[in-house]
């Protein structure tokens, strides 16, 4: 008995051995799956968890070949999923098909416990177990073992602890990838909503202005980086507490009012409108706003335009329309509007007077034509200062173009008003006016003043009487001032009388000209004669021309008379021609006025009449003043060479009174220049005026234009002229202007 019981006690011993070891093998294979579940996460797919629930069951059991089978979960057919080694797959699914016609892939669904069986030829022992969870089914494993080498009932167990920890992996893979796909879309409608939230901000920081966006009291609830700079703010510090309205100027007429906007519901966008931004250190800027409801929750955005710089250059543009470029005075055209606003004021309110003062500088053209432009434009900017700073703020000072200065007095009480100011600026250039270069110049000026406090006609020009007092200072003898109303009345009256006169004096040829010799100086002879034209008025008698053809121009009756004047002037040189052999190298001079040379058709006309009197154009002169070249540069310049091409000559008249500079003449193919009379009257007395036309006939020899002494009155004058190689001269010295039988005599002896 006792080997017996010795050998059942060693039976017993090997088996319990035997389940020792299993259950210590089945121990560690719990332990090593005991991070089975939580590695779903590391589960890329069902195979992976498929292999390492094998690889569990290898720890324990010697499995030769499986197959996970996936299930269809509506009418549980099974497909193959996962087999191992896939070179035995014929066989697997051989197997497989046996059990299901077994029926014991059904019960193995049925019971969700590990079946046991073997395969058709003997081979393997088989364990079938479902992949199932009490509420869900993933499939079937089939395990194919080396037969006889394991305790069944343990392979069972470890079987079905396996496949349940890989049926909680499975589901927990499921979830975890449920989860994943939720995250990936939750992840993208993130990005999404960032992306777009990203475009918002940045079109909202590159709008390219200063931009916020308000609720509907206008507090900033965003505020872009520029309109944190414009407005000096940090963004933190403007939202939630800051304003729109803190930010527009009190005085820039009106403030941003909330109650007014327009909502999302309606049409949209304001139109912007314009307001002063004033930021955190109180600068100022114009801004144009723009309003648009964002459509969502009544907030607006408002974008601040900077228009500042279009507003100074609007500035700047006005101001050139209205001032002087050189001195920067108020110009014609703002004098005019505030002369007028004056007038109107007087005569709305009697008690109201202005006084208006005519200022030209005395001898202006000379020293601009001896000293050169530059001089001249530093001497007007000078003359324009001093005369400003003698008047009072409210007072205007304009420059009307080349020296003429206008003045309005504001609100004068009485004439004495006006004495105080316009001696004020008479002794105020009694002091010398230094230049670059050491020039030192006193300049004087005649002044003509019109005081509303004196009788005015309602619709009388004002500025032509102060024009005209003015005038009359200068032949009082200048550096002074004259009162419209010592002279207004009679000049005024004298105009009108003399404009309604002047049509019939046409027709009823009251007009004749009379011939004043032009001397050709080196030689001592008659040179030409220059035609100058008067009025033999029944009533007044003869009427100088100084009286009447600045009227003509004015009222463009000089363009009949300029013609009525050559057809007078080219009879009498005809006939001169003809009867004295000496007058056949005679130049004929004709003063032609602005107007008739630039409107009426000159050319045609004296070609016409030359014609018909038998004049030889090549022998006229026309005397023309610089003026010509002031309004219409281009035009002066084709009218001239229009003119010369017929073969006439070209004078520039009283030169030294004008606008232009000497080198003008050149350009403009001129023959002659005529010194005005007033610059030759001081030559012997005035070293001043002695040089200035020593340096005007000097530059006329270097241009090659002759140059005539106009007014010599006497042999001083002569002489001097003459030391001074001037070639030709004019004036009551050899005869004044001569009727033309006189004028004969000279012609015949062909002397002054
Ligand atoms: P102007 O062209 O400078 O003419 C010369 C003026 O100087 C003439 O005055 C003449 O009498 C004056 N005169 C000549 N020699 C002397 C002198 O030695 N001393 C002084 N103090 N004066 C002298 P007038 O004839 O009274 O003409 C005045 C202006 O009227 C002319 O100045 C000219 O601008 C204009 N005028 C005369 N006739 C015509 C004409 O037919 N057509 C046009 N458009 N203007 C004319
Ligand atoms: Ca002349
Ligand atoms: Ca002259």
């Amino acid at each position: 008995m006792e080997p017996l019981k010795h050998k059942f006690e060693a039976d017993q011993v090997e088996r319990l051995e035997d389940l020792a070891r299993h259950s210590m093998q089945a121990l560690e294979l719990c332990a090593s799956l005991g991070d089975f579940q939580s590695a779903v996460t590391k589960f890329k797919n069902r195979k992976d968890i498929f292999e390492r629930a094998v690889q569990g069951l290898r720890q324990a059991l010697p499995v030769s070949m499986y197959a996970f089978y996936s299930v269809d979960g509506v009418d549980f057919d099974i497909d193959p999923e996962h087999a191992d080694p896939p070179e035995n797959w014929r066989y697997i699914r051989q197997t497989v098909d046996d059990l299901i016609e077994k029926g014991l892939v059904a019960l193995a669904f049925r019971e969700k416990q590990t079946l046991a069986d073997r395969t058709r030829d003997g081979r393997y022992s088989l364990l079938i177990h479902a992949l199932a969870t009490t509420s869900q089914t993933y499939g079937i494993f089939f395990g194919f073992l080396e037969k006889g080498k394991f305790e069944a009932s343990i392979a069972e167990k470890i079987t079905s602890i396996i496949i349940k920890l890989t049926c909680y992996a499975l589901e927990n893979f499921e979830l975890y990838q449920l989860v994943q796909q939720k995250n990936e879309t939750l992840v993208e409608k993130n990005l999404q909503l960032s992306r777009s939230e990203i475009l918002y901000r940045n079109t909202f920081e590159n709008t390219g202005n200063a931009t916020i966006v308000v609720d509907a009291q206008g507090t900033v609830i965003y505020a872009n980086t520029q309109f944190s700079e414009f407005s000096g703010f940090e963004k933190e510090v403007l939202s939630d507490s800051k304003k729109i309205s803190d930010f527009i100027a009190k005085n820039s007429g009106g403030r941003v009012s909330f109650s007014g906007l327009p909502t999302a519901a309606e049409d949209g966008e304001q139109a912007p409108a314009e307001y002063v931004f004033e930021n955190r250190s109180g600068g100022k800027k114009t801004v144009f706003l723009k309003i648009s409801p964002l459509g969502l929750d009544e907030r607006y955005i408002i974008s601040f335009t900077d228009v500042t710089p279009i507003k100074e250059a609007e500035k700047q543009l006005e101001f050139q329309a209205f001032h002087d470029p050189l001195t920067g005075l108020p110009n014609r055209v703002l004098f005019q509007d505030r002369l007028k606003q004056a007038v109107k004021k007087k005569n709305r309110y009697p008690a109201y007077n202005y006084g208006l003062m005519f200022i030209d500088l005395d001898r202006f053209k000379a020293v601009n034509d001896t000293l050169g432009h530059h001089v001249g434009d530093q001497l007007l900017i000078e003359v324009g200062a001093r005369i400003a700073a003698c008047v009072r703020e409210v007072d205007t000072v304009a420059r009307f173009g080349g020296d003429e200065f206008m003045v309005l007095l504001e609100n004068v009480h009485d004439k004495n008003c006006c004495d105080v100011v316009s001696q004020r600026i008479l002794e105020k250039f009694q002091e010398p006016i230094y230049m670059a270069a050491d020039h030192e110049i006193i300049m004087t000026l005649s002044m003509g003043v019109l005081v509303s406090t004196e009788e005015i006609a309602g619709d009388a020009d004002v500025i032509r009487l102060a024009d005209m007092s003015m005038y009359e200072a200068k032949k009082q003898g200048r550096n002074q001032v004259v009162y419209s109303h010592k002279i207004s009345n009679k000049e005024i009256e004298e105009k009108l009388y003399l404009e309604n006169h002047l049509q019939r004096a046409i027709k009823n040829e009251e007009f004749f000209v009379q011939y004043q010799p032009l001397m050709d100086l080196d030689r001592n002879e008659l040179y030409g004669l220059e035609t100058l034209v008067r009025w033999n008025h029944p009533e007044l008698g003869i009427v100088p021309p100084n009286r009447f053809i600045p009227i003509a121009e004015e009222t463009g009756f000089i363009i009949p008379l300029g013609r009525k004047i050559v057809e007078l002037a080219f009879r009498d040189f005809a006939a001169w021609r003809k009867q004295y052999a000496a007058a056949n190298d005679l130049y004929l001079s004709v003063n032609v006025s602005v107007k008739q040379m630039l409107q009426s058709d000159l050319a045609e006309d004296l070609t016409s009449m030359a014609e018909a009197f038998g004049v030889p154009l090549d022998y006229i002169n026309l005397e023309i003043t610089e003026s010509i070249f002031i309004d219409d540069m281009d035009r002066a310049v084709k009218t001239i060479a229009g003119l010369k091409d017929l073969g006439v000559s070209i004078s520039i008249d009283d030169f030294g009174t004008g606008y232009s500079s000497i080198k003008y003449l050149n350009q403009f193919s001129i023959d002659l220049v005529k010194i005005d009379k007033v610059l030759i009257e001081n030559i012997t007395g005035s070293p001043t005026n002695l040089s200035i036309v020593a340096s005007m006939l000097d530059l006329c020899q270097r241009l090659n234009l002759k140059a005539m002494a106009e007014g010599i009155e006497d042999l001083k004058q002569l002489e001097k002229l003459k030391t001074m190689d001037c070639k030709f001269g004019q004036g009551f010295y050899f005869a004044p202007p001569q009727d033309k039988s006189v004028v004969e005599q000279h012609i015949r002896r062909k002397i002054g």
